[in-house]
Formats: structure tokens, sequence, C-alpha cells
């Protein structure tokens, strides 16, 4: 977000707390804004300017639901907030998405509430940028060929995201439920991207970058079928447990993510780690490539591995912007509480 946006939703709020609905957010959030911004809260993540707080995630014994909060501040880009939300298994027979979020954003002078922004549509706008954020600072720059592993709702996001950071000429694509393919399909022809579903060794051999954006517990993808100089930016691990690629993979690989302590607990890494294959001090967290402090990728051979474990402080970045458009352009709800 600008220094001036920031400025007007700062004074704005004065007034009441700014609602920000789903569709609003959706209107007036870009994919470049969601990049710049996740882009710049990496980076403030890593010189220690923005810190998230410890992740609640509990079972509550209701409707099978698991609920949390994510919370954090940014003191370089003044967000201080929560997104507070889960998962409801039950809600895709009522009509409704089973990830459910709402974002609360105060104001880190005075602990009023600045804006309450709804979190699903930039859930999943934040999570493309970051992989998006990872293959601009770490893919080589002459890939041309995108792999995805996963066609749920997150992967359409990613892939059109993905496809604005290299001239990728091709998609590959494998899920392990291939009904849900030609979705995914659509999406990259829309973009005019040629498109093949393939094995996921195939998928290995060709892709020069690849998402991985499921919700598996076990390795989809193994080190042996990955060729050198790939970047495989994992997207859908965020739970312990969780898991999407062989162990051995990230053991030979050089390891980037969101923040190194989600990482290696319920990220990807948690399990390479725990196997004694990979040390904590070996992951590089991505705000140092974008600081400049951390060179990224050293070679043209060299397998590059983001692990985007999804952080509160991503949330807020763009839930920032979206609460400052939508002043902006005049088009959100103010109530005063
Ligand atoms: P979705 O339910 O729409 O799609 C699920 C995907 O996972 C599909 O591709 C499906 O085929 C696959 N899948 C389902 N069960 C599986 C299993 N047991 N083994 C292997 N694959 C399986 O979900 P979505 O909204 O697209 O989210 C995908 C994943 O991304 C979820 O795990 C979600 O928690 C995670 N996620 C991560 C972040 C982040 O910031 N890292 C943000 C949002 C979502």
């Amino acid at each position: 977000m600008s220094i001036q946006a920031t400025e007007r939703l700062e004074n704005s709020m004065s007034d009441g707390v700014l609602i920000v609905g789903e569709d609003l957010c959706a209107e007036v959030v870009s994919r470049k804004a969601a990049f710049d911004a996740v882009e710049a809260v990496f980076g403030a993540m890593a010189s220690d300017d923005a810190y998230n707080f410890p992740v609640i995630r509990e079972a509550i014994g209701y409707a099978d639901a698991l609920y949390g909060f994510k919370s954090g501040f940014d003191r370089a880009g003044k967000a201080l907030g929560l997104k507070s939300g889960g998962y409801w298994p039950g809600n895709a027979e009522k009509g409704l998405t089973n990830h459910q979020s709402t974002i609360f954003l105060f104001d880190p002078d005075t602990g009023l509430l600045r804006a309450l922004v709804g979190g699903n549509y930039l859930t999943a706008i934040r999570t493309a940028a970051s992989s998006s954020v990872s293959i601009a600072h770490l893919a080589r720059e002459e890939s041309k060929v995108l792999g995805m592993v996963g066609a749920g709702h997150q992967s359409t996001f990613q892939l059109r995201a993905a496809a604005e950071r290299r001239a990728f000429e091709k998609v590959v694509a494998w899920n392990p439920h291939p009904e849900m393919l030609p979705r995914l399909a659509a999406e990259a022809e829309a973009l005019g991207l040629a498109f093949e579903a393939v094995s996921p060794e195939e998928l290995g051999a060709e892709a020069d970058v690849i998402i991985t954006i499921t919700s598996a517990f076990e390795p989809l993808l193994m080190k042996d079928w990955i060729k050198p100089g790939t970047h495989i930016a994992c997207m859908g691990t965020d739970t312990k447990g969780k898991q999407e690629v062989d162990p051995a993979l990230l053991a030979g690989a050089t390891v980037f993510t969101d923040e190194i302590a989600q990482s290696i607990t319920i990220g990807e890494a948690q399990h390479a780690v725990q196997a004694g294959l990979l040390a904590e001090a070996e992951i590089t967290p991505i705000g140092a490539v974008i600081n400049g402090d951390h060179p990224g990728r050293r070679s043209d051979a060299e397998i590059t591995v983001f692990d985007g474990t999804g952080v509160g402080l991503q949330d807020l970045a763009v839930a920032s912007v979206a609460a400052a458009q939508a002043e902006q352009t005049g088009t959100a709800v103010r109530v005063t509480l």
C-alpha cells in the first residue's frame, strides 16, 4: 500500500469502522497490489519491522469446526490486527465455502477498530501472491513450463498469479482427484497457455516451476522426479501432519520460507526437520532475498523450494489495501461502534 493510501486510511478511521465485504475486496484488490503488499511485508518480517503473534487454532468440538486467530503487527506498514476464522466441513452442503475468515484492522496508535474486512477472497489472493513472490525471486528467468499439483479452490488463483511472473508457454497438471482438473485447464486456456494433464513423474520431468496446493497428508512428488533448476512452491501444507513432497527433496534443495517458526512446525519443512534431513538454520526467510541480504538462487542447476505456510501479516497487508481502496473509492459501508 502506498504511504498516501496508509495516511488516508488512518485519517478516515476516526469517523468509524469501515466494513469491506467480500465482493468489494474482489473489486478493489488487484493481483499486483496483493503482490506488492505481500512482498513488502515479507521484507519487513526479515528486517524485524513486522512480526506474527503465536497462532491459535482449536478444534472447538462443535460442527467439526477448526477455529482460530492469526495476528501480528507490521510497524513499517502500520498494520495491526488479526484474521479470525477456520474450517467448517459441513458448509459445502449449505452452499457456503468451508474455509471462512474475517480480518480486523486496529489503529496501532489508539487501539480503535479501523476496519472489518471479508477474508475469504483475500486469503486466496494473498496465498497466490506468496508463491508468486517466490517465483519472482527464485525461479529461473527462462522458465517455460508451469507444473500444478492441486486443482481446488486456491489453484486457479495460484495459476493466474504465477503466470504473471514468467513467460510460461505451457501448464502441466496433476491432481489426486482428476475430475477436478477441467476447471484448472479452463483457467490456463483463458490465459492463452497450453494445458496437459500428466502423471506426477511426467510433471516433475517437464516443469521448470511447480506449485503444490493440496490438502495432502503424504508426499505427492518424489525427489528423483524433479529436474535440476526447478523452483517448487509448496503452498498446501499449513498444519501439523500435512505433507506434499518427499522430505529428501527439501534436503537436496535450497529452502526458503515466509516464516521459519511456522515452516518447521506446520509447514512442509516440518517432516525433513523431524527426520534430521534439514536443519532450521538451513532455511532462509524469503524476506532476506527481497531485502538483498541473501542472493537467492545461486545456479541454474540448483533446486529451490519455497515453503509458503501462510502468515497473519499477509492477511493484514492485503486487508489494509482493501480498506484503503474502498475508502478511496467511497464504496465501503461505515458504522460507528
Ligand atoms: P480445496 O478443498 O478446494 O481443494 C483441495 C485440493 O487438495 C484438491 O486439489 C484435492 O484434490 C486435494 N486433496 C484433497 N484431499 C486430499 C488428500 N487426502 N490427499 C491429497 N490431495 C488431496 O482446498 P483449497 O482451498 O484449494 O486449499 C488447498 C490447500 O491449501 C489446503 O490444504 C489449505 O489448507 C491450503 N491453504 C494454504 C494456505 C497458505 O497460506 N499456505 C492458504 C490457504 C489454503
